[in-house]
């Protein structure tokens, strides 16, 4: 056979994929650890782990058939696949190998000629010659191709996850997943940590959304809640004395899913005794430096930390993305006494984009101006910044003098620039501002990873229609030792200002997770219980049992919780959870493969004490 009839391969298909993600490519997550000497079964050797080294030596390989080139009337070329790579068998016509089918090739192993090697193949150096194949099972043409670099619809990928799992992207996604986990498991162990597994069939856990509900067959009539996350437990297990506690916990939230939720996901969860912030901050940061490494081959730096309140003033988000700067910057001062009618508002704040004048183009600033009013603002006041820094913009002949001078100064801004800004109350001129930033300001993918600490939490989130506060966090937190005494002594909006001792870790825009130090002492939850609106009576009948167990000698504990399924697809380059979980749900929460939820049987509602109502109006 000549040289040249060896070599045929199509590029295309064994180019490398995604190539730039930052993950470390190189990191061999098939053997790290592993003997792969044992337990070999029907095979002697793995696809992608031959090379030249191995010339001459007989082996016997299984997978599945990736791809086949005829050659002339005798040969064809097959390319093998397993979970380590693909190789290239040299094999007799007779055999009718159509894509996907499992087979054992057994043959020998042949050097490529000196420049015949395929450059886009790890096996690029050899093939397998003088092949026996035997047909281990027959497939049927799949729905889409496994070596595809084409994006595949994804609900046709979820119907057909077991296939989508043999293309490289999934095969890679899953078993980084794998890395981080065992990353995660090593670093909360060799921290002192114990792995407790907490029951999935519970009461129920205020986290704030709504409860996934189990109906009991032996109780008609009542329900399990799926955990939330295992709060309550961790929290008693630091009652009985376990000290540090851990657990890849599976969560269920019933809430509407997007690119970063699913209804179901993993966290790590950790809860520690006789620490405070501090302690759980150094933990916690260990664990995703421990991943990071697993995954992308450098200890990120020590992360730093920023108050919630700096937060929302800079990057109007408890989620800042801060791989870039353009910080909201404060003007109200500048338009005190203004007469422009837009700016005679509690707070006006604006962002600059470098270079905008002329990139951001009218049209793209009238879309922005949309956006804004959809996220509840009145509009957008923008201006151009020219020559000897002269504003351009509909709103500069309302403005004195003063205004038109000190507004690029007060923004640092520069000739070329564009001027953003929005008035209103300060809430919402934060929020505004902090999503604009976000869509003009979007970072370039890259393999940047900037965690931040947020610290300092609010207790309370808003004030509810009966005007009661909502827990920001959870009811359990414990409030910030110097406003522990606000709880009783205010009301109303004000108890908006009273912080906790509650935390986020927060990576590339992305909330990895949130913690706390919690309550102990059984007199301050009963006054969160009550600043809530729940009354004695309620408390002891939702969680009667914690503040029980609180009065036989809680220790002062604190913990932790971060998304697994976040975490990876941050490691990875990927912006949608789905890709690093094997079987995810789609965005209306179906999963295509099993089509669940399904309706059941009556007999099986009648046993549960059911009955299906018509859908509500
Ligand atoms: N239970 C919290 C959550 O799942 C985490 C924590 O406070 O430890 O978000």
């Amino acid at each position: 056979m000549s040289d040249q009839e060896i070599t045929d391969q199509d590029p295309e298909l064994a180019a490398p994929a995604d190539a730039d993600q930052g993950y470390d490519d190189d990191y061999d997550y098939d053997d790290d650890g592993v003997d792969m000497g044992v337990a070999r079964g029907m095979r002697s050797d793995y696809c992608g782990e031959l090379t030249v080294d191995d010339a001459d030596r007989e082996v016997s390989l299984c997978g599945w058939v990736d791809n086949r080139r005829e050659h002339g009337e005798k040969l064809a070329f097959i390319d093998l696949r397993d979970h380590t790579g693909i190789i290239q068998c040299v094999v007799d016509e007779k055999h009718d190998l159509r894509r996907e089918y499992v087979v054992r090739i057994t043959g020998t192993v042949v050097a490529r000629p000196e420049g015949m090697e395929n450059p886009f193949l790890d096996t690029g150096a050899i093939d397998v010659q003088n092949c026996t194949v035997e047909v281990l099972n027959k497939a049927e043409t799949p729905p889409f191709s496994v070596n595809s670099r084409q994006e595949i619809d994804e609900t046709l990928r979820l119907k057909h996850r077991y296939i989508d799992m043999r293309r490289e992207r999934m095969q890679r996604n899953l078993r980084y997943r794998s890395i981080v986990q065992s990353a995660v498991r090593g670093a909360m162990e060799d921290q002192g940590f114990t792995e407790i597994e907490t029951p999935l069939l519970i009461a129920s856990t205020p986290e704030g959304a709504r409860d996934f509900v189990v109906p009991s067959r032996q109780q008609p009539g009542t329900f399990y809640a799926l955990p939330q996350s295992p709060q309550i437990f961790k929290q008693l297990c630091m009652v009985g004395g376990m000290d540090r506690y851990y657990q890849i916990a599976k969560c269920l939230r019933d809430e509407d899913l997007r690119a970063d939720r699913q209804f179901e996901f993993a966290q790590l969860d950790a809860e520690a005794s006789f620490v405070g912030q501090d302690e759980v901050i150094e933990f916690i940061s260990y664990a995703v430096a421990a991943a990071t490494d697993a995954v992308r081959g450098v200890w990120p730096e020590e992360i730093p930390q920023m108050t919630y309140a700096d937060a929302m003033e800079f990057y109007g988000s408890d989620k800042p993305d801060i791989r870039f700067d353009m910080t909201l910057v404060e003007l109200t001062p500048l338009f005190e006494g203004t007469e422009a009618n837009v700016f005679k508002t509690e707070c006006v704040k604006g962002i600059v984009a470098k270079g905008g004048a002329d990139e951001i183009a009218r049209n793209r600033i009238d879309e922005l101006t949309e956006m804004c009013k959809r996220w509840g603002a009145k509009g957008l006041a923008w201006f151009r910044v020219g020559d000897g820094l002269e504003l351009d913009g509909g709103l500069t002949k309302f403005m004195s003098a003063d205004e038109l001078s000190g507004l690029p100064q007060m923004m640092g801004a520069e000739e070329g620039d564009l001027i953003l800004l929005q008035s209103g109350d300060r809430r919402s001129v934060n929020d505004v501002l902090g999503r604009l930033r976000l869509e003009i300001g979007q970072p370039p993918i890259d393999e940047g990873l900037a965690f931040v600490w947020v610290v300092d939490f609010p207790m309370f989130e808003v004030i509810n229609d009966q005007g009661n506060p909502v827990a920001m966090h959870h009811p359990f937190t414990m409030p910030h030792e110097d406003d522990v005494d606000y709880l009783v002594r205010q009301g109303g909006e004000s108890m908006l200002k009273i912080r906790s001792q509650a935390y986020d870790l927060v990576l590339n825009g992305w909330e990895l997770g949130s913690g706390s130090v919690r309550i102990h002492d059984p007199e301050i939850q009963r006054r969160v219980f009550a600043a809530l609106g729940l009354s004695d009576e309620e408390a002891a009948e939702k969680f009667g049992f914690l503040l029980d167990a609180f009065s036989y000698g809680a220790p002062p504990h604190a913990g932790f919780a971060f998304g697994i399924d976040r975490l990876t697809a941050l490691l990875l380059g990927e912006t949608n959870i789905r890709e690093v979980i094997a079987f995810p749900k789609t965005q209306s929460g179906q999963d295509p493969l099993t089509n669940a939820p399904s309706a059941i049987a009556d007999n099986h509602l009648t046993e549960l004490g059911l009955r299906v109502l018509p859908p509500a109006e």
